[in-house]
Order: C-alpha cells, then structure tokens, then sequence
C-alpha cells in the first residue's frame, strides 16, 4: 500500500486539474465532488501525501477532521441542510476509488436520498 502521487487529487492540489475549492489552508483543501452525490457534496483532503486512514498522520487528519466540521456547518445555512453525512472509504475493498485520503460531507434533507 505505497502513494500513487500522480492520483487525480495529487494533481488538484498541484494545480495540475482544475477543481472547485470551497476551503483550503496550509495543511487542508476542500473541493466540490465531481460527481455530487447531494448538491454540496464535498471532499476533504489533506495535502501532504497519505493514501488513506491507514497511513495518515495523526496531526493530518485532525487537521482534515477540523475542516470537515467546519464544512458541515456552513453546509446547515447554505445548502439549508437538516443533517449532514460523512463518509470516508479506504482500499478497493473499503469502496476508495481515489487514492489520496478524502472525507466526504454531504448535506442532507429529510426524505430526500442521495444520488447514486
Ligand atoms: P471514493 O470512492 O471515496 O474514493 O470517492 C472518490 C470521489 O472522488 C467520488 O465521489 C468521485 O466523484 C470524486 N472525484 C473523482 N474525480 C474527481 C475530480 O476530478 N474532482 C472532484 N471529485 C472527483
């Protein structure tokens, strides 16, 4: 389980593809998913290497844990959200597509299911 740093979010946060930034600091960036799967949905990643929970620094994903707060919370006032889900996948069997750690925040509503 080594890092790919040619995965696609390596090559956001080098500049290298464009991405919608909604949050970003010395260690964290936040960006819109590609594919939302509830208006809103967004990732948070942190920026130095790591392929998932398994290998993070502890200091990094406190670091992207804060901001993942900070995310779900806005998300309540302006997506006018009643919940908010978090998902974090790890390996191909875990469900992780993309190989650089990223925690999902999706803003919900009530009766509403997210898109597949
Ligand atoms: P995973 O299954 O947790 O690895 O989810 C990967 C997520 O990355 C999916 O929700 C994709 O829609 C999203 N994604 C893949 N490529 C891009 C991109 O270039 N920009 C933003 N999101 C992406």
């Amino acid at each position: 389980m080594t890092y790919d740093p040619n995965n696609i979010f390596a090559k956001i946060l080098r500049g290298e593809i464009p991405s919608h930034r909604v949050y970003e600091d010395d260690k964290v960036l936040a960006f819109l998913d590609i594919m939302p799967r509830a208006t809103g949905h967004t990732l948070v990643i942190p920026k130095a290497p790591s392929r998932n929970l398994l290998d993070v620094a502890p200091e990094d994903l406190d670091a992207v844990m804060a901001v993942a707060q900070r995310i779900a919370r806005a998300q309540l006032g302006v997506f006018e959200a009643e919940g908010i889900t978090v998902t974090q996948h790890n390996e191909h069997a875990g469900g992780q597509e993309v190989f650089h750690l990223h925690v999902h925040v999706i803003p919900r509503r009530l009766g509403v299911e997210l898109r597949p």
